[in-house]
């Protein structure tokens, strides 16, 4: 089987995410697409929700797309969610699935600064997906270890519609008492209000 792996925050999910992991099912072929909370990000803060409410606002996001599925590998790991390691064990568990990250323009641009970033480009293709407000960029050091070691062919570049949404934004317009917010999912606006997650 061909899985698509989308990591992040999700604090929470929203539309965009949705949106990349349908465009990355089809424009590879994948199966499906798992996404996959981190627990704590190496590379911000923690988030303002808590491991257990993001992961159940994306298992609610979900509901209503059997191609796409939650996996709290990271959440059950606990301690910093290295992308690697979630690599490594997916491909220990599964041996014969073949794996592709997906990744956000923004993402992709540091990704020179990701723990064992030579060791994931080896153990994976990668899925990279324009951002609206990012150019796809590569950086320097990601380039010279693509073409020294002849793997440009496991990254992936796509051009997809620009879609102007980000957690921070949601986060934001939910504190703020907003009525009609753009990109929250209606069964993750219910959760967040409910349980009073931001
Ligand atoms: P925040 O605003 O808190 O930084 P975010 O909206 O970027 O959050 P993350 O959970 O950090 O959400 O993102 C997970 C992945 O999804 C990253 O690879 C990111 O680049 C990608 N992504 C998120 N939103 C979009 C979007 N609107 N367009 C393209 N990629 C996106």
């Amino acid at each position: 089987m061909k899985i698509g792996i989308l990591g992040g925050t999700f604090d929470p999910i929203h539309e965009g995410h949705i949106a990349i992991a349908e465009h990355a099912l089809h424009a590879m072929h994948l199966d499906h697409v798992e996404f996959i909370p981190c627990f704590q990000p190496p590379h911000r803060d923690q988030p303002i929700a808590s491991p257990e409410h993001r992961f159940a606002m994306v298992e609610r996001a979900l509901k209503n797309h059997p191609k796409l599925t939650a996996n709290d590998i990271e959440i059950k790991q606990r301690g910093i969610s290295y992308t690697i390691n979630t690599i490594i064990t997916l491909q220990k568990q599964h041996p014969k699935n073949q794996y592709y990250l997906i990744v956000g323009a923004d993402a992709f641009s540091q990704f020179d600064t990701w723990h064992s970033f030579q060791k994931i480009i080896t153990a994976i293709d990668i899925i990279v997906l324009s951002r609206h407000d990012k150019k796809i960029t590569t950086p320097t050091r990601v380039a010279d270890f693509l073409e020294k070691n002849a793997l440009e062919k496991h990254i992936h570049f796509s051009t997809i519609i620009p879609i102007p949404i980000s957690a921070t934004q949601i986060r934001a317009d939910i504190r703020a008492g907003k009525e009609k917010i753009s990109g929250l999912i209606d069964e993750v606006r219910e959760y967040a209000l409910k349980n009073k997650v931001y």
